[in-house]
């Protein structure tokens, strides 16, 4: 079934203890759309990109069955550039650019073709914008999943706040849980932030897993332990695409499953981690998927039976 993504497609410069980038492409966007493709043949973007964003990269996309039409270009004007710096430990990082430069007045026009679209993954972008897509669809998607970050949360929270009302599922990781329901207990922030809109919330604990929360269930999976991270940015927007490719693929929306989606969400992001950028997420084997989520199955699978 049709997925309908956007979100940043942008220019990055990353440092981590293993190296150093100059400009390499990345954006939320970008990620999600590389990730849901290897689940999702119909899948189509918006977003919106400056007149220095390399037209091959477009190409690039395309052949992976992305559909480019809602990518704007603007003559004159420079792609959004974020920078980001990790500490040795990999869990944190600090951002030390962000140029919006086109997403400063992105206005998220959607291609006739892109109506009716089943699926909806609005990328981590300004919740106005994330609306104003939203409410640009003439037919409601089944299933509209969600990214925000506190950057929203501190200059943008009401905006934030009618957003989230308007979306079947959250996608955030548990610092900015915290911060969104002023709550340290994940489980109580999870309560609360449902209680905002959201059926369905799943929050990310990157090398601890992620939650899934339903209206009466929770489910966790892990993260595999990997040997070597080399770069974490877009591992978030990664597992984001691989849950909404994997329910796209399945057409499938109960919480069973969602499940499902979140192991495949997982797995797609232990690669995106192994290399710099999207560069993982560019050639990976249907084998190679496979073969990670069949490790995701035995690294919780067990058997207490006959133990007493
Ligand atoms: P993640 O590591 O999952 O947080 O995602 C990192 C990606 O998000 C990078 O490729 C950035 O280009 C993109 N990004 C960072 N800040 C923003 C922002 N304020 N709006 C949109 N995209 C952003």
């Amino acid at each position: 079934m049709s997925l309908l993504t956007v979100g940043s497609v942008a220019f990055d410069a990353i440092e981590t203890p293993f190296g150093k980038t100059d400009k390499i492409i990345g954006g939320a966007g970008t990620y999600i759309a590389l990730s849901a493709s290897y689940f999702t043949a119909d899948q189509k973007i918006v977003s919106v990109v400056g007149e220095d964003f390399p037209q091959e990269t477009l190409n690039d996309l395309k052949s992976r069955g992305i559909s480019v039409e809602g990518i704007q270009i603007k003559k004159g004007e420079k792609t959004f550039f974020w920078a980001g710096k990790y500490h040795n430990d990999m869990n944190s990082r600090d951002t030390l650019v962000t140029e919006l430069n086109v997403l400063e007045k992105f206005d998220p026009i959607i291609p006739e073709s892109y109506q009716d679209v089943d699926f909806l993954m609005l990328g981590n972008l300004a919740p106005s914008v994330q609306r104003q897509v939203i409410e640009r669809l003439k037919t409601r998607p089944k299933l509209i999943a969600m990214d925000t970050m506190n950057f929203w949360m501190d200059i943008a929270w009401n905006d934030l706040m009618e957003t989230i009302k308007l979306v079947d599922i959250l996608i955030i990781n548990d610092e900015e849980a915290r911060q969104m329901s002023k709550e340290y207990s994940i489980a109580k922030a999870a309560k609360k932030i449902m209680a905002m809109g959201p059926k369905y919330l799943i929050i990310k604990k990157g090398e601890h897993g992620a939650l899934l929360f339903g209206p009466d269930s929770i489910f966790f999976a892990p993260a595999l332990p990997l040997e070597e991270v080399f770069d974490p940015t877009g591992a978030g927007d990664t597992f984001a695409g691989g849950f909404i490719g994997y329910i796209a693929r399945t057409g499938d929306i109960s919480f069973e499953n969602m499940k499902r989606a979140v192991i495949a969400g997982s797995a797609m992001a232990s690669y995106c981690v192994e290399k710099f950028g999207t560069e993982r997420l560019m050639n990976l084997s249907e084998d190679e998927i496979t073969a990670r989520i069949q490790k995701f199955r035995s690294l919780v699978n067990y058997q207490l039976e006959h133990v007493i």
